[in-house]
Protein backbone atom coordinates (compact mmCIF):
# COMPACT_ATOMS: atom_id res chain seq x y z
CA UNK A 1 0.00 0.00 0.00
CA UNK A 2 1.06 3.14 -0.93
CA UNK A 3 1.21 6.44 1.55
CA UNK A 4 0.78 8.94 -0.89
CA UNK A 5 -2.72 8.43 -2.34
CA UNK A 6 -5.49 8.02 -0.06
CA UNK A 7 -6.73 4.61 0.57
CA UNK A 8 -10.63 3.51 0.11
CA UNK A 9 -11.32 1.46 3.05
CA UNK A 10 -15.09 -0.24 3.14
CA UNK A 11 -16.93 0.91 6.33
CA UNK A 12 -19.93 -1.02 7.68
CA UNK A 13 -21.30 1.08 10.31
CA UNK A 14 -23.34 -2.03 11.57
CA UNK A 15 -26.36 -1.85 13.59
CA UNK A 16 -27.39 -0.71 17.45
CA UNK A 17 -24.65 1.45 18.69
CA UNK A 18 -22.53 1.08 15.48
CA UNK A 19 -22.98 4.27 13.39
CA UNK A 20 -22.60 6.00 16.98
CA UNK A 21 -19.49 4.48 17.16
CA UNK A 22 -18.40 4.95 13.39
CA UNK A 23 -19.08 8.12 13.55
CA UNK A 24 -16.38 8.51 16.12
CA UNK A 25 -13.63 6.93 14.15
CA UNK A 26 -14.37 8.88 11.45
CA UNK A 27 -14.21 12.13 13.69
CA UNK A 28 -11.14 11.12 14.79
CA UNK A 29 -9.72 10.27 11.57
CA UNK A 30 -10.39 13.68 9.81
CA UNK A 31 -9.10 15.06 12.81
CA UNK A 32 -5.74 12.73 12.70
CA UNK A 33 -5.41 14.07 8.84
CA UNK A 34 -5.34 10.38 7.77
CA UNK A 35 -5.58 9.32 4.56
CA UNK A 36 -8.35 6.93 4.21
CA UNK A 37 -11.34 7.30 2.17
CA UNK A 38 -14.47 5.54 3.77
CA UNK A 39 -16.83 3.90 1.23
CA UNK A 40 -20.16 3.18 3.46
CA UNK A 41 -21.79 0.03 3.27
CA UNK A 42 -25.16 -0.81 4.85
CA UNK A 43 -26.79 -3.96 5.66
CA UNK A 44 -29.76 -4.51 3.19
CA UNK A 45 -33.34 -4.85 4.42
CA UNK A 46 -34.45 -7.74 2.11
CA UNK A 47 -32.09 -11.03 1.44
CA UNK A 48 -29.46 -10.56 -1.60
CA UNK A 49 -30.09 -13.78 -3.43
CA UNK A 50 -26.93 -14.06 -4.14
CA UNK A 51 -25.21 -13.90 -0.81
CA UNK A 52 -28.43 -15.56 0.89
CA UNK A 53 -27.94 -12.82 3.73
CA UNK A 54 -28.75 -9.57 4.17
CA UNK A 55 -25.28 -8.71 3.51
CA UNK A 56 -25.34 -7.33 -0.34
CA UNK A 57 -23.10 -8.67 -2.71
CA UNK A 58 -21.82 -4.81 -3.37
CA UNK A 59 -20.68 -4.69 -0.02
CA UNK A 60 -18.90 -7.67 -0.31
CA UNK A 61 -17.25 -6.61 -3.48
CA UNK A 62 -16.05 -3.70 -2.10
CA UNK A 63 -14.34 -5.54 0.60
CA UNK A 64 -12.52 -7.38 -1.91
CA UNK A 65 -11.34 -4.59 -3.66
CA UNK A 66 -10.70 -2.40 -1.36
CA UNK A 67 -8.83 -5.39 0.79
CA UNK A 68 -8.99 -3.35 3.99
CA UNK A 69 -12.43 -2.15 5.74
CA UNK A 70 -13.60 -2.04 9.52
CA UNK A 71 -16.65 -3.25 10.89
CA UNK A 72 -19.22 -1.88 13.18
CA UNK A 73 -21.42 -4.74 15.54
CA UNK A 74 -24.22 -6.12 13.25
CA UNK A 75 -27.08 -7.61 14.70
CA UNK A 76 -28.14 -10.73 12.87
CA UNK A 77 -32.37 -10.90 11.76
CA UNK A 78 -34.16 -13.42 13.59
CA UNK A 79 -35.76 -15.87 10.80
CA UNK A 80 -35.48 -18.33 8.72
CA UNK A 81 -33.89 -18.83 5.18
CA UNK A 82 -31.07 -16.77 5.36
CA UNK A 83 -27.38 -16.98 6.66
CA UNK A 84 -26.12 -14.85 9.57
CA UNK A 85 -23.94 -11.58 8.80
CA UNK A 86 -20.88 -12.41 9.73
CA UNK A 87 -20.97 -16.24 8.92
CA UNK A 88 -21.51 -14.80 5.49
CA UNK A 89 -18.52 -12.32 5.97
CA UNK A 90 -16.01 -15.12 7.31
CA UNK A 91 -17.10 -17.78 4.82
CA UNK A 92 -17.31 -15.09 1.70
CA UNK A 93 -14.26 -13.85 2.20
CA UNK A 94 -12.48 -16.63 3.65
CA UNK A 95 -11.82 -14.66 6.95
CA UNK A 96 -9.23 -17.38 8.19
CA UNK A 97 -7.49 -15.86 11.19
CA UNK A 98 -8.98 -13.25 14.24
CA UNK A 99 -5.80 -11.62 15.46
CA UNK A 100 -6.85 -9.86 18.71
CA UNK A 101 -4.35 -7.78 20.23
CA UNK A 102 -4.67 -7.89 24.52
CA UNK A 103 -3.05 -4.69 26.27
CA UNK A 104 -3.39 -3.49 29.57
CA UNK A 105 -4.72 0.28 29.17
CA UNK A 106 -2.54 2.59 31.57
CA UNK A 107 -4.25 4.57 33.93
CA UNK A 108 -7.58 2.59 33.74
CA UNK A 109 -7.28 -0.17 36.78
CA UNK A 110 -7.73 -3.78 36.72
CA UNK A 111 -6.26 -6.73 38.80
CA UNK A 112 -3.76 -6.89 35.98
CA UNK A 113 -1.19 -3.89 34.57
CA UNK A 114 1.09 -5.68 32.62
CA UNK A 115 -1.30 -7.39 29.75
CA UNK A 116 0.45 -7.53 26.20
CA UNK A 117 -0.62 -9.98 24.34
CA UNK A 118 -2.29 -11.17 21.10
CA UNK A 119 -4.75 -14.21 20.70
CA UNK A 120 -4.57 -15.50 16.96
CA UNK A 121 -7.83 -17.82 16.48
CA UNK A 122 -8.19 -20.03 13.53
CA UNK A 123 -11.74 -19.18 12.00
CA UNK A 124 -13.06 -21.37 9.57
CA UNK A 125 -13.24 -24.61 10.73
CA UNK A 126 -12.90 -26.82 14.26
CA UNK A 127 -16.28 -27.64 16.29
CA UNK A 128 -17.91 -24.84 14.02
CA UNK A 129 -17.61 -26.72 10.67
CA UNK A 130 -22.19 -26.52 11.27
CA UNK A 131 -21.74 -30.74 11.20
CA UNK A 132 -23.92 -31.62 13.91
CA UNK A 133 -26.64 -34.42 13.83
CA UNK A 134 -28.51 -36.92 15.93
CA UNK A 135 -27.55 -40.34 15.33
CA UNK A 136 -30.80 -41.55 17.45
CA UNK A 137 -33.08 -40.25 19.90
CA UNK A 138 -30.62 -39.09 23.29
CA UNK A 139 -27.49 -39.11 20.94
CA UNK A 140 -26.17 -36.76 18.92
CA UNK A 141 -23.11 -36.41 17.17
CA UNK A 142 -20.68 -32.73 16.80
CA UNK A 143 -18.13 -33.37 14.02
CA UNK A 144 -14.80 -31.28 14.80
CA UNK A 145 -12.76 -30.66 11.18
CA UNK A 146 -9.26 -29.91 11.58
CA UNK A 147 -7.40 -29.62 8.07
CA UNK A 148 -3.40 -29.32 7.45
CA UNK A 149 -4.25 -26.46 5.24
CA UNK A 150 -6.21 -24.54 7.60
CA UNK A 151 -3.92 -24.53 10.38
CA UNK A 152 -0.78 -23.95 8.43
CA UNK A 153 -2.30 -21.14 7.06
CA UNK A 154 -2.96 -20.00 10.56
CA UNK A 155 -0.33 -21.24 12.56
CA UNK A 156 1.83 -19.07 8.98
CA UNK A 157 0.17 -16.39 9.95
CA UNK A 158 1.12 -15.84 13.23
CA UNK A 159 4.34 -16.77 13.20
CA UNK A 160 4.54 -13.81 10.41
CA UNK A 161 2.50 -11.62 12.56
CA UNK A 162 5.48 -12.46 15.76
CA UNK A 163 7.90 -11.44 13.16
CA UNK A 164 6.14 -8.37 11.87
CA UNK A 165 5.54 -7.02 15.62
CA UNK A 166 8.92 -7.59 17.25
CA UNK A 167 7.26 -10.73 19.38
CA UNK A 168 9.73 -13.17 20.85
CA UNK A 169 6.99 -16.19 21.41
CA UNK A 170 4.46 -18.13 19.48
CA UNK A 171 1.92 -19.90 21.84
CA UNK A 172 0.04 -23.21 19.85
CA UNK A 173 -2.79 -23.61 22.65
CA UNK A 174 -4.73 -27.61 22.15
CA UNK A 175 -5.91 -30.41 24.05
CA UNK A 176 -3.66 -33.06 22.20
CA UNK A 177 -3.50 -34.87 24.83
CA UNK A 178 -7.73 -35.98 24.54
CA UNK A 179 -8.26 -34.82 20.66
CA UNK A 180 -5.59 -36.66 19.31
CA UNK A 181 -5.87 -36.68 16.18
CA UNK A 182 -7.28 -32.97 15.22
CA UNK A 183 -5.21 -31.19 18.04
CA UNK A 184 -2.67 -33.29 17.09
CA UNK A 185 -2.62 -32.27 14.00
CA UNK A 186 -2.59 -28.91 14.65
CA UNK A 187 0.26 -29.21 16.61
CA UNK A 188 2.07 -30.94 13.85
CA UNK A 189 1.46 -27.90 11.46
CA UNK A 190 1.94 -25.06 13.85
CA UNK A 191 5.47 -27.51 14.34
CA UNK A 192 6.36 -27.73 10.73
CA UNK A 193 5.86 -23.19 10.61
CA UNK A 194 7.84 -22.57 13.44
CA UNK A 195 11.19 -24.59 11.94
CA UNK A 196 10.94 -21.74 9.46
CA UNK A 197 11.26 -19.06 12.25
CA UNK A 198 14.07 -20.28 14.33
CA UNK A 199 14.75 -16.71 15.84
CA UNK A 200 10.64 -17.27 17.49
CA UNK A 201 10.16 -19.32 20.50
CA UNK A 202 7.80 -21.72 19.99
CA UNK A 203 6.01 -23.58 22.70
CA UNK A 204 2.49 -26.03 22.78
CA UNK A 205 0.48 -25.44 26.17
CA UNK A 206 -2.36 -27.23 26.77
CA UNK A 207 -5.94 -25.34 27.06
CA UNK A 208 -6.96 -25.78 30.35
CA UNK A 209 -3.39 -25.18 31.80
CA UNK A 210 -3.28 -21.86 29.26
CA UNK A 211 -6.63 -20.81 31.38
CA UNK A 212 -4.82 -21.21 34.42
CA UNK A 213 -1.50 -19.57 33.68
CA UNK A 214 -3.53 -16.85 31.95
CA UNK A 215 -5.66 -15.64 35.28
CA UNK A 216 -2.56 -16.23 37.25
CA UNK A 217 0.03 -14.56 35.71
CA UNK A 218 -1.18 -12.91 31.85
CA UNK A 219 2.29 -11.84 31.10
CA UNK A 220 4.08 -15.56 30.38
CA UNK A 221 1.90 -14.75 27.14
CA UNK A 222 3.23 -13.25 24.23
CA UNK A 223 1.53 -14.64 20.35
CA UNK A 224 -1.20 -17.37 21.10
CA UNK A 225 -2.64 -19.47 18.35
CA UNK A 226 -4.59 -22.15 18.38
CA UNK A 227 -8.19 -23.63 16.80
CA UNK A 228 -11.53 -22.04 16.35
CA UNK A 229 -13.27 -22.98 19.74
CA UNK A 230 -10.79 -22.83 22.16
CA UNK A 231 -10.34 -19.26 20.27
CA UNK A 232 -13.46 -18.13 20.84
CA UNK A 233 -13.05 -18.54 24.81
CA UNK A 234 -9.77 -17.74 25.31
CA UNK A 235 -9.99 -14.49 23.36
CA UNK A 236 -13.17 -13.23 25.23
CA UNK A 237 -10.83 -14.59 28.94
CA UNK A 238 -8.09 -11.92 27.71
CA UNK A 239 -10.71 -9.15 26.93
CA UNK A 240 -11.79 -9.51 30.44
CA UNK A 241 -7.93 -9.37 31.98
CA UNK A 242 -8.30 -5.63 30.55
CA UNK A 243 -11.41 -4.55 31.48
CA UNK A 244 -14.39 -5.79 29.18
CA UNK A 245 -15.85 -6.13 25.61
CA UNK A 246 -16.05 -2.14 25.01
CA UNK A 247 -11.67 -2.38 25.26
CA UNK A 248 -11.15 -4.97 23.17
CA UNK A 249 -10.01 -4.88 19.23
CA UNK A 250 -9.91 -7.31 16.81
CA UNK A 251 -9.03 -8.04 13.23
CA UNK A 252 -9.70 -10.48 10.64
CA UNK A 253 -7.56 -11.88 8.31
CA UNK A 254 -8.79 -12.62 4.68
CA UNK A 255 -7.31 -14.45 1.59
CA UNK A 256 -6.04 -12.77 -0.84
CA UNK A 257 -4.46 -9.94 2.09
CA UNK A 258 -7.79 -8.58 3.04
CA UNK A 259 -7.93 -7.28 6.58
CA UNK A 260 -11.52 -6.23 8.27
CA UNK A 261 -10.69 -5.03 11.54
CA UNK A 262 -13.97 -5.23 13.77
CA UNK A 263 -15.20 -4.64 17.27
CA UNK A 264 -15.46 -7.88 19.23
CA UNK A 265 -18.47 -6.27 20.72
CA UNK A 266 -22.42 -6.30 19.90
CA UNK A 267 -24.65 -3.68 18.82
CA UNK A 268 -25.28 -3.50 22.56
CA UNK A 269 -29.39 -2.23 21.47
CA UNK A 270 -29.64 -1.15 25.54
CA UNK A 271 -28.03 1.88 24.95
CA UNK A 272 -28.43 2.48 21.47
CA UNK A 273 -29.19 6.05 19.90
CA UNK A 274 -28.23 7.51 23.87
CA UNK A 275 -25.04 8.64 22.81
CA UNK A 276 -23.26 6.16 25.36
CA UNK A 277 -21.52 3.69 23.73
CA UNK A 278 -17.69 3.62 24.31
CA UNK A 279 -15.82 3.64 20.65
CA UNK A 280 -12.42 2.61 22.25
CA UNK A 281 -12.94 -1.07 20.76
CA UNK A 282 -13.82 -0.02 17.37
CA UNK A 283 -11.18 2.71 17.15
CA UNK A 284 -8.87 0.24 18.49
CA UNK A 285 -9.62 -2.06 15.62
CA UNK A 286 -9.20 1.05 13.16
CA UNK A 287 -5.51 1.61 14.53
CA UNK A 288 -5.13 -2.14 13.47
CA UNK A 289 -6.49 -1.45 10.15
CA UNK A 290 -3.71 1.35 10.20
CA UNK A 291 -0.93 -0.53 10.86
CA UNK A 292 -2.20 -3.73 8.60
CA UNK A 293 -1.30 -0.79 5.89
CA UNK A 294 1.94 0.01 7.30
CA UNK A 295 0.44 3.53 8.55
CA UNK A 296 2.20 3.04 11.71
CA UNK A 297 3.00 6.67 12.69
CA UNK A 298 -0.73 7.53 11.84
CA UNK A 299 -1.69 3.86 13.97
CA UNK A 300 0.56 5.17 17.14
CA UNK A 301 -0.81 8.94 17.34
CA UNK A 302 -4.90 7.29 17.56
CA UNK A 303 -3.97 5.25 20.17
CA UNK A 304 -2.23 7.12 21.99
CA UNK A 305 -4.75 10.00 21.94
CA UNK A 306 -7.26 6.74 23.21
CA UNK A 307 -4.94 5.81 25.83
CA UNK A 308 -3.96 9.12 27.24
CA UNK A 309 -7.73 10.37 27.45
CA UNK A 310 -8.26 7.36 29.34
CA UNK A 311 -5.88 7.74 31.58
CA UNK A 312 -6.30 11.17 32.25
CA UNK A 313 -9.83 9.79 33.68
CA UNK A 314 -11.69 13.63 32.98
CA UNK A 315 -13.86 12.37 30.05
CA UNK A 316 -14.51 8.11 30.35
CA UNK A 317 -17.96 7.15 28.99
CA UNK A 318 -20.17 4.78 31.53
CA UNK A 319 -19.04 1.63 30.89
CA UNK A 320 -15.69 2.76 32.59
CA UNK A 321 -16.98 4.54 35.19
CA UNK A 322 -17.25 8.02 34.11
CA UNK A 323 -20.03 9.92 32.99
CA UNK A 324 -19.31 11.68 29.76
CA UNK A 325 -21.37 11.00 26.41
CA UNK A 326 -19.46 9.03 23.37
CA UNK A 327 -19.50 12.75 21.65
CA UNK A 328 -17.58 14.48 24.28
CA UNK A 329 -15.21 11.42 24.94
CA UNK A 330 -14.66 11.68 21.30
CA UNK A 331 -13.76 15.34 21.61
CA UNK A 332 -11.25 15.02 24.06
CA UNK A 333 -9.51 12.34 22.14
CA UNK A 334 -9.16 14.36 19.21
CA UNK A 335 -7.97 17.55 21.66
CA UNK A 336 -4.91 14.67 22.13
CA UNK A 337 -4.22 14.11 19.13
CA UNK A 338 -1.01 16.38 18.99
CA UNK A 339 -2.85 18.65 16.59
CA UNK A 340 -1.59 22.26 16.18
CA UNK A 341 -0.15 21.94 19.97
P1 LIG B 1 -23.42 -6.73 23.33
O1 LIG B 1 -21.94 -6.79 23.23
O2 LIG B 1 -24.14 -5.94 22.30
O3 LIG B 1 -23.81 -6.10 24.76
C1 LIG B 1 -23.44 -6.68 26.02
C2 LIG B 1 -23.38 -5.55 27.08
O4 LIG B 1 -22.20 -4.78 26.86
C3 LIG B 1 -24.55 -4.59 27.03
O5 LIG B 1 -24.88 -4.19 28.35
C4 LIG B 1 -23.99 -3.39 26.25
O6 LIG B 1 -24.61 -2.17 26.61
C5 LIG B 1 -22.52 -3.41 26.66
N1 LIG B 1 -21.65 -2.88 25.59
C6 LIG B 1 -21.26 -3.53 24.45
N2 LIG B 1 -20.49 -2.74 23.71
C7 LIG B 1 -20.38 -1.57 24.36
C8 LIG B 1 -19.71 -0.33 24.08
N3 LIG B 1 -18.97 -0.15 22.98
N4 LIG B 1 -19.84 0.69 24.98
C9 LIG B 1 -20.55 0.52 26.10
N5 LIG B 1 -21.20 -0.62 26.44
C10 LIG B 1 -21.12 -1.64 25.57
O7 LIG B 1 -23.95 -8.23 23.36
P2 LIG B 1 -25.43 -8.81 23.19
O8 LIG B 1 -26.40 -7.94 23.94
O9 LIG B 1 -25.31 -10.23 23.54
O10 LIG B 1 -25.74 -8.72 21.63
C11 LIG B 1 -26.56 -7.72 21.02
C12 LIG B 1 -26.64 -7.96 19.51
O11 LIG B 1 -25.33 -7.87 18.92
C13 LIG B 1 -27.17 -9.33 19.11
O12 LIG B 1 -28.03 -9.15 18.00
C14 LIG B 1 -25.94 -10.11 18.66
O13 LIG B 1 -26.24 -11.07 17.66
C15 LIG B 1 -25.09 -9.01 18.10
N6 LIG B 1 -23.63 -9.32 18.15
C16 LIG B 1 -22.91 -8.98 17.05
C17 LIG B 1 -21.53 -9.17 17.08
C18 LIG B 1 -20.74 -8.78 15.87
O14 LIG B 1 -21.25 -8.16 14.95
N7 LIG B 1 -19.46 -9.13 15.80
C19 LIG B 1 -20.90 -9.69 18.20
C20 LIG B 1 -21.67 -10.00 19.32
C21 LIG B 1 -23.05 -9.80 19.28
Amino acid sequence: FSTGAPITATLFPGDGIGPEIAESVKQIFTAAQIPIDWEEHFVGKEVDPRTQSFLTWESLESVRRNKVGLKGPMATPIGKGHRSLNLTLRKELNLYANVRPCFSLPGYKTRYDDVDLVTIRENTEGEYSGLEHQVVRGVVESIKIITRQASLRVAEHAFQYAKAHGRKRVSAIHKANIMQKTDGLFLKCCREVAEKYPEIVYEEVVIDNCCMMLVKNPALFDVLVMPNLYGDIISDLCAGLIGGLGLTPSCNIGEGGIALAEAVHGSAPDIAGKNMANPTALLLSAVTMLRHLELNDKADQVQNAVLKTIAEGKYRTIDLGGKSSTTDFTNAICDNLGIGS
